[in-house]
This record gives C-alpha cells, sequence and structure tokens, in this order.
C-alpha cells in the first residue's frame, strides 16, 4: 500500500490523501482550501472560470489521474470524511461518474448547502458507510469510526491492506457534544498501524484543554438570564452541537428563533439524532422569514422548503417587538437587511460562537460593527471543534502507532515536541511506501 497527501502538510484545509495498491486507488477528502498560496483567505472566486486541468496546472488542484472530468478510466472511489468545505468543496470538479463513500447524514448537509447557495453537488454516485462496519473498496480495506467534531456525521478511517495499515483522523475532538464517542474509540481503538495521520489544527494555539459544550451551554445560559435584553448569535447554522447548547440554555423562558435555513438543516437532521427543530414537538424553536429569501426560493421551485414552516411554527417581526427580553436568534451577515426592519433588535447581547479569526472577513466584521452601533454588547462564547493536546495525546496513546504524519495543521515542526512517537514530517505530495 502506497500515500500521499497531495495537500495538508502543512497547512489546515484543502485536505486530500491518495491512497493505493497494486490494483486499487482511493482518495480521501478532496477539501477546498481555507488559505490560499499568498496567505490571504482562499477565494474561490477567482478560479471558477477555471477547467479542472487549468487549475492542476495552477497547482489549485491535486495532481491526481483518472478523478477529473471527462476521465476514461476511474479511480476506484472517494471518501468524505465529513461535511465541511475544506473535506469536500472540490468535489464539484470530479467525473461525475466517480463512486463517493460517505456517511447518509453528510450527504444531506452536502446537499442542504446546495439547495440555499449557487454551489452545485456532483455527488450522484455513492454508497453510505456506517460506524465500525468494515467495508472494501478493491483490495482495500475500510473502517469508519464515527467521531467527536463540529460538524454532524464526522468519520476517523482505519484503512488496510497487504498486511499493513494507516488511519486517518480526521477532523476530532473529545469535548463536543459526542464525547461518548470518542470515549468510546479509546476503548476500541486499532493497534498496530503503520502511519497515524493525525490532524493538529489547535497545536499551534498550545490548547492543552478545551472548553466542552456543556461548559459553553452554561455560560450561555448565565448571558441569557440577564432580563431585558434580546440575545443574537452569530454561530454556524451547521454546528448542531452548537445549536443544541444554544437551544437548552434557552430553558423554558426564551423562544429560540432561526431562520429557514438552519430549520431545514435541523429538521433534515433530526431523522438522524434527537435535535430540537421548529415543529409541535419542540414549542419554543420558532422561524423568522425573510420576504426576500422566501421570494428567492419560490423562482427556483423550492417553495416547500419555508412553506413547511409556515402558521404556528413561524414568529413575526411584529412578536420580536413586543417582548426582546425573550428572544435568542441565530443571525449571520445576509440577514442584515431583515433585521434591519425590526425596531426591537438594539441594546442587548451579540454572541459570537465562532472561531474568532473569522471575525477579520469583511461581511462578518461589516455585519458585527453595525450591531454594535445598535447598542449591542460583544461577547465571545466558543469552543474549538478540534481536538485539543491532551486529547491527541490521549488518541496517539490508544492506537500506539509505529509513526505519526502531521495533516491539518500550521505546525507539523511541533508534533515531536508533543508524542513520545516516531513523527515523520513529510511534504505535500511526497509518496510513501508501506
Ligand atoms: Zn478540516
Ligand atoms: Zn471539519
Amino acid at each position: 500500500m502506497n500515500f500521499c497527501i497531495h495537500r495538508g502538510t502543512h497547512e489546515i484545509g484543502g485536505s486530500c490523501v491518495e491512497i493505493w495498491t497494486d490494483t486499487t486507488r482511493i482518495v480521501v477528502d478532496i477539501g477546498m482550501p481555507l488559505v490560499g498560496k499568498d496567505g490571504k483567505d482562499f477565494n474561490f472566486k477567482k478560479y471558477e472560470t477555471f477547467s479542472s486541468s487549468e487549475l492542476v496546472k495552477k497547482g489549485v488542484l491535486p495532481d491526481i489521474s483518472c478523478f477529473y472530468e471527462n476521465s476514461k478510466v476511474l479511480i476506484d472511489g472517494v471518501l468524505i470524511s465529513h461535511a465541511h468545505q475544506d473535506h469536500y468543496g472540490f468535489s464539484r470538479y470530479l467525473d461525475k461518474n466517480i463512486h463517493y463513500y460517505l456517511g447518509e447524514a453528510t450527504l444531506k448537509i452536502i446537499e442542504l448547502s446546495c439547495d440555499f447557495t449557487p454551489q452545485i453537488t456532483y455527488i450522484k454516485r455513492f454508497t453510505h458507510f456506517e460506524h465500525d462496519v468494515p467495508f472494501s473498496i478493491g483490495d482495500i480495506r475500510i473502517t469508519p469510526f464515527l467521531t467527536d467534531h463540529s460538524a454532524f456525521d464526522a468519520y476517523s478511517f482505519l484503512i488496510e491492506s497487504g498486511g499493513k495499515s494507516l488511519f486517518y483522523s480526521g477532523d476530532f475532538r473529545g469535548h463536543g457534544r459526542k464525547a461518548k464517542m470518542f470515549e468510546w474509540f479509546l476503548d476500541h481503538a486499532p493497534q498496530n498501524v503503520d502511519y497515524l495521520l493525525l490532524e493538529g489544527t489547535q497545536i499551534s494555539r498550545g490548547v492543552n484543554v478545551s472548553k466542552t459544550e456543556p461548559e459553553i451551554e452554561d455560560e450561555l445560559r448565565e448571558i441569557f438570564s440577564e432580563p431585558g435584553k434580546i440575545n443574537l448569535v452569530y454561530t454556524s447554522g451547521q454546528n448542531i452541537d452548537r445549536l443544541v447548547s444554544l437551544y437548552k440554555a434557552c430553558g423554558k423562558s426564551k423562544i429560540f428563533v432561526v431562520d429557514v435555513y438552519v430549520a431545514t438543516v435541523l429538521k433534515s437532521l433530526s431523522k438522524f439524532a434527537a435535535i430540537p427543530y421548529p415543529s409541535k414537538r419542540w414549542q419554543n424553536v420558532k422561524v423568522l422569514h425573510s420576504y426576500s429569501k422566501n421570494t428567492k426560493l419560490e423562482k427556483e421551485g423550492k417553495s416547500k422548503t419555508f412553506r413547511q414552516f409556515g402558521r404556528t411554527l413561524k414568529i413575526t417581526s411584529q412578536e420580536i417587538n413586543e417582548n426582546p427580553g425573550k428572544i435568542v436568534m441565530i443571525v449571520r451577515y445576509s440577514m442584515r437587511k431583515d433585521l434591519e426592519k425590526i425596531d426591537g433588535i438594539k441594546n442587548g447581547n451579540l454572541i459570537y460562537s465562532l472561531w474568532e479569526g473569522y471575525l477579520k472577513k469583511p461581511d462578518t466584521k461589516r455585519f458585527v460593527d453595525w450591531l454594535k452601533s445598535r447598542g449591542f454588547k460583544y461577547r465571545y462564547i466558543h469552543t474549538s471543534g478540534h481536538a485539543d493536546l491532551n486529547t491527541l495525546k490521549q488518541l496517539v496513546n490508544a492506537i500506539n502507532p509505529k509513526n505519526i504524519i502531521p495533516i491539518h495543521t500550521d505546525a507539523p515542526e511541533q508534533y515531536k515536541n508533543h508524542f513520545c512517537y516516531p513523527v515523520r514530517e513529510i511534504d505535500d505530495g511526497e509518496v510513501i511506501s508501506l
């Protein structure tokens, strides 16, 4: 068995690993970079008009044969670890006949993103895998392990062939709402793994112990207890752990308000886990509709998407104005025009619940500044979607690998300071034969 990390040995994002034997070739993740070669945020718009072969020449897409559109022979499969753009974002360039292997909820999340944004998914041929159920592609055997991460339905992979093995950690943590999955893994970790490809997003940040999601929930509850203040929360509509923390912190006295997009995500994923969504069962979850966004959905023939949250499930601007102190609402910059029309949106708490680095993005900054100008108090309440150092060490000790290879990190050189196992720092494009 051989492998090559096409991108990710010295950066966070754009993950892509190719693995092959004499007869089988697979790729794990085909992510979009978060940062461009100039060190600035990766701007996909700059590349939209280029073909896949041009993008390979420019070094934007990984140079993998039998992979992109109009290939005569195809690679045998693509595994997607989870529904974050930096793990699946370039799948749009792949040949449409390529077969994907991914979690059922992961595909659902990718499809939903495409319903609400100009993205298109070409994931048409697929097999859903399940936690701890091995499957084979040619002579490569794969065992997915459901893991704790800020993306719902995220997996690590054990990949074996010809008596050799590698373990791809994917993005993971041990302090989220699926901490039990991580604990389960520590007791069931594969042994004698030749190479552990270990994510290290937090290594350069030097975080030994991260706050847990239940701790975040307590901090939120404390803020929400301030009487009479409206609470707006800037967070990801796909971070289900965080949305659950917010819902729980609302208790019985608050109304949890989401827009049609977040409502759709919650409802779609409620099939996979007991999560709150606007419905008779979860009476204090309500939907704020946007006239312009509903009109857009209607034009695209998707009026069902917002109509399912009508009548008793919606909340109006007037209802928010009548009692702003009861409201906890998820917001993002694209909602500004709708929020401007609501008088009650003032003098409240703005809870920023994402990585603070994203605050530099101009759209986000403008939105946050606008809310500050309306008398909002900025509060930062967040915990990372990635493992802290203690959790990384626990995983490494449980697997007891022969070698560690840094991936999904901006500090591969620091691994050797933290782990008592051989660390092999490799470069993008380097081939390792087992
Ligand atoms: Zn990632
Ligand atoms: Zn991720």
